[in-house]
This record gives structure tokens, C-alpha cells and sequence, in this order.
């Protein structure tokens, strides 16, 4: 690791405090990564609290020829936040702050703010903030709306980008800029919705305002357990013909099954090949003739048990069952690599048989979530990494797990991104053409390609470089 410049580490301390300055090799290594498997060296780590604060930060960048590297909670799994080439990693996490408007429903939130806490911090309000990644308990707001987070609840309410009404940001030449407002339609280009999804690409978001939804007066929970992965397939299908939309609906295979009830004990069905966790949300009197349909269907293709939630405690077994995948493979191996690609929900049997053919051939072991409502898949692969040849078997596993979605009529990734883990795969679905438009977008926002350098757009398109030198160990 390279020592940062003596003048960049003091510039940064008199904007924001020495305290919020770190320059040791430990903290450096330590926020060197994020949840996913890339690793990166960080020149110095700046943990600012304010926008003029960042505003300054990014004129220093730009000063001292380092670029910026835009970091939440660090919970992302495809690099977007791992630095490749000198850079200050600029960490959110202090930017905390909460403005409910509890009359217009909305909040201005700091980048900062962990999901869920907000979620908490209007609960009293009957009101949350809907996109609720898996990680929501850790990952920051900022994270969410540069990475067009999803969750199992978006699948009704839709995802991030569908919450977020404006966005304030740093720009890569150190200005401060508003895209959007409160108005139902803002006049202008629309910005905001740029910004959405641009893994710090584009400027480093220091403020959001969000919408805020009334709480459903009611909530029924199903848990439908089948013997083959056909029928849950089957099920989602019918679900998704029959017109009830779901406020969730979750898949988990066999081997995810067990792992997982081994690990929180909430009664799964651990002979089943596959289970559905639906929610349906409304009113009182919709929501038991929409859970009846659901039930109906599941036993209609095969269900050998339906268990409705008998109370909110049981629902929320349910739900921690369901988002506790990460601990449950921790008891399995110590390293984990979680993907995330999306096919059409007519082809989830063919492609989960292709993705254990993959696993088995590979000898490795796989286990699955979906967000079966909008053919989300995650694989994950439990595994050692102090293998190098397991580590070159996962990653050839998870690069044709990309390709077979794509060619079931998929996509590279359903809500992670893109960052360095699928930076070069990017070919496989968009023509040099649709790389040159979001390339000329990029470069209109940052032409000397100061903010995440190297991240997103493939080796050869038109920002990858910026013609600079890539870095020695850089993952290309
Ligand atoms: C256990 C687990 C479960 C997960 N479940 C889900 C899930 O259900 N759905 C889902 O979509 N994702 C999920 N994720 C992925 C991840 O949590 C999300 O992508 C999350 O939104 C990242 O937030 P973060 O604060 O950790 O961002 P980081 O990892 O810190 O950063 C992610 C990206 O956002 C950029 N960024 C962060 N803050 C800013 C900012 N202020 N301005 C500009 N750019 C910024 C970074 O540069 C990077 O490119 C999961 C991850 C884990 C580990």
C-alpha cells in the first residue's frame, strides 16, 4: 500500500477535523473492500459531515491528481466502492441526519442514514421507506439510490429509483447541485433519475429526499413448501396470471433450506425442494381473499404444506428466516460469493437446473434465493478462499451463470450493480453503441474522470481510462 502524500492527509484534516481523517495502514486495509470479493488499496479515508465539507474534499481531490471514491456502509457486492488507482475513499456514514415533512409523506435524509433506522424513525408515524434491501439492518440510503437497490418488498412498490424524489450532489468539479423537488412533475432534464443508479459515477450524493409510504392496515404472510422446485416455480407464475400482486414473494432452494433453519430455527420444511414466502398488503378485507388465492394456487401446483403467519412474531420469524441467507452460509464456510443476475420467471426451472449442473461440475456447492416475483436470482457459493483454485472455479461458475441467464432472455445483474464484478461482462448486453451513449453522459458529468474511476463501463469503451494508466493490480 502507498503511503498518502503528508499535504493530502493535512489538507483533508482542515476541512474536516483530524478525527475524521484516517491515514494508518489498518484503516486503510480495512475499508480496502466491500461485502463482495475485490479488494483495493485506499490512499486515505475521509469520513466528512457536511456537503460543503465533501464540496471541499472533491476540490481537493482534484488538486492533488486522486479521485473519489464514494463509500455508504460498504455492504455493496460487485466492488462499486473498492478503489482501483490512488484515491480518497469518501465515507458517508456521518452524514446522518433525518427532515421528516410527516404531512407531504417525504424526509430529507443524509446519505448516511442506514436503511432500516429510517424505516424506524417514522414507524411511530404509521409511515416507512419502502425498498428494504436484505441488507437494510447496515446499508445506507446513499448506497441504495447509487446502486438502484431492490429488496423483497419492491417487487409491488417497485424499487429505489420509484422513492426517490431529489437528489443533492457534489459534482465532480466540487459544486453543489439540486435534481428534483417535491413536485409531482419537476420541469427540466431530469437529473435526479440520472444520478439514480450511477454507483458514484457521477458526483457524490450528499442529500435525498425520499418518499415516505402509510403503513398497510393489513398483512398476511404465507410460507408454501413443495417437493419439487417446479411447483414453486409453477406457483409464481400463477400468482403473477391471476392479477394479485404480491408485496413479496421469495424463493429458497433445498440447500438454502437447511443452512438457514439450522441457523435461526423457525420451523422450515427442511424435506421440501424449494419454499415460497408470499405477502399480500391492503386492507383488512382484500388481504385473506388474496392469501386464500395464493394458498390455493401453491396446492393447485403441488404444495405439500401452506402455513399462513398466525401472528406478527411468526411473521417475522419468517422474514428474519429469509434474510439471514449470509449467516446461515457462515456456518458452512468462511467465504461466501453472492450473485445476482435476472432471467424472465417462465424460465426459473430450466435455469436453475443449469445453474446446479454449473455447481456440480465445478465441485461446488450452491444455494439459492430468488426474488421469485421478478426472476431476481441469487446464487451464492459457499467456499474456501484460501483455495486460489476453488476462488478460479467460483468465478468461472458465476460468469456462466451470467451467461445462461442472458441467454434464458435475462439481464447481468437484478439490483447490485455493476462496479468492477461485472464491469466487463457489460458487452454481453449492451452494443458498443448503447456503451458510447452512457459513456458521453459520464463524461459530460466528469471529463477528467474524477469520481470511481474504472468502474462500471468495460475495458475499451470510450470513459474506461480516461486515458490514464491503469494502476498495477488493478482487476482488469
Ligand atoms: C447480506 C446482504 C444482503 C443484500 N441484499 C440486497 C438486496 O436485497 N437488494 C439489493 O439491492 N442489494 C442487496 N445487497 C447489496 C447492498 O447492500 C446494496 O447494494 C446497498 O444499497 C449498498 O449500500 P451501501 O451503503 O453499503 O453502499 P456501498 O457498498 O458503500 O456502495 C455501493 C455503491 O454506491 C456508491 N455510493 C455509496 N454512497 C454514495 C454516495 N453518497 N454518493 C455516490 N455514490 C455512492 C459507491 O461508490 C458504490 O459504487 C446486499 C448485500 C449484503 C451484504
Amino acid at each position: 500500500m502507498v503511503a498518502p502524500a503528508d499535504s493530502l492527509v493535512s489538507e483533508l484534516a482542515s476541512i474536516v477535523g483530524a478525527d475524521a481523517v484516517k491515514a494508518g495502514d489498518l484503516d486503510r486495509y480495512l475499508y480496502g473492500g466491500d461485502a463482495g470479493v475485490a479488494h483495493g488499496d485506499v490512499s486515505v479515508v475521509v469520513l466528512p459531515k457536511t456537503v460543503r465539507q465533501v464540496a471541499a474534499i472533491v476540490r481537493s481531490a482534484i488538486a492533488h491528481g486522486v479521485a473519489i471514491v464514494p463509500r455508504g456502509a460498504g455492504t455493496g457486492l460487485a466492488g462499486g466502492t473498492v478503489p482501483e488507482g490512488p484515491a480518497i475513499l469518501l465515507v458517508t456514514t456521518r452524514m446522518n441526519q433525518i427532515d421528516i415533512d410527516a404531512r407531504n409523506q417525504t424526509a430529507w435524509v443524509g446519505p448516511g442514514v442506514i436503511n432500516l433506522d429510517l424505516t424506524n424513525h417514522v414507524a411511530s408515524l404509521g409511515l416507512h421507506f419502502a425498498p428494504d434491501p436484505s441488507s437494510q439492518a447496515a446499508c445506507t440510503i446513499g448506497g441504495n439510490v447509487a446502486n438502484n437497490s431492490g429488496g423483497p418488498h419492491c417487487l409491488a412498490e417497485g424499487s429505489t429509483v420509484n422513492h426517490i424524489l431529489a437528489v443533492e450532489f457534489v459534482t465532480a468539479q466540487g459544486e453543489i447541485v439540486v435534481a428534483g423537488s417535491g413536485a409531482p412533475d419537476p420541469p427540466g432534464l431530469d437529473v435526479r433519475g440520472v444520478m439514480v443508479g450511477s454507483e458514484g459515477t457521477l458526483g457524490v450524493i450528499t442529500r435525498i429526499l425520499v418518499k415516505l409510504l402509510p403503513n398497510p392496515p393489513a398483512i398476511r404472510t404465507l410460507l408454501m413448501a413443495f417437493p419439487e422446485v417446479g411447483g414453486a416455480a409453477g406457483t409464481v407464475s400463477d400468482v403473477i396470471a391471476s392479477g394479485v400482486v404480491p408485496a413479496a414473494l421469495e424463493m429458497m432452494d433445498r440447500p438454502l433450506i437447511r443452512a438457514v433453519e439450522n441457523f435461526v430455527h423457525a420451523d422450515l420444511p427442511v424435506d421440501a425442494a424449494a419454499v415460497l414466502l408470499a405477502e399480500v398488503a391492503g386492507h383488512e378485507a382484500g388481504v385473506d381473499a388474496e392469501a386464500d388465492l395464493i394458498g390455493r394456487l401453491a396446492v393447485d401446483n403441488g404444495a405439500f404444506q401452506v402455513r399462513r403467519a398466525a401472528d406478527s412474531d411468526e411473521r417475522e420469524l419468517l422474514w428474519k428466516a429469509r434474510k439471514s441467507a449470509f449467516g446461515a452460509i457462515a456456518q458452512i464456510a468462511p467465504d461466501y460469493y453472492l450473485h445476482d443476475t435476472v432471467i424472465p420467471r417462465t424460465k426459473l426451472v430450466e435455469v436453475l437446473d443449469q445453474i446446479y449442473e454449473i455447481a456440480s461440475r465445478r465441485n461446488l456447492l450452491v444455494l439459492n434465493t430468488i426474488h421469485a416475483g421478478d426472476g431476481n436470482l441469487h446464487p451464492k457459493f459457499a467456499f474456501d478462499a484460501s483455495d486460489p483454485e476453488v476462488v478460479a472455479q467460483v468465478k468461472a461458475a458465476a460468469t456462466e451463470i451470467v451467461e445462461v441467464s442472458i441467454a434464458a432472455g435475462g439481464m447481468l445483474s437484478g439490483e447490485h450493480g455493476i462496479g468492477l464484478e461485472k464491469r466487463d461482462l457489460m458487452h454481453l448486453v449492451f452494443s458498443p453503441v448503447d456503451l458510447d451513449a452512457q459513456a458521453r453522459l459520464r463524461e459530460a458529468f466528469d471529463p477528467d474522470g474524477v469520481m470511481n474511476p474504472l468502474k462500471v463501463l468495460p475495458e475499451g469503451s470510450r470513459c474506461f481510462d480516461f486515458g490514464r494508466p491503469i494502476p498495477e493490480g488493478a482487476w482488469v
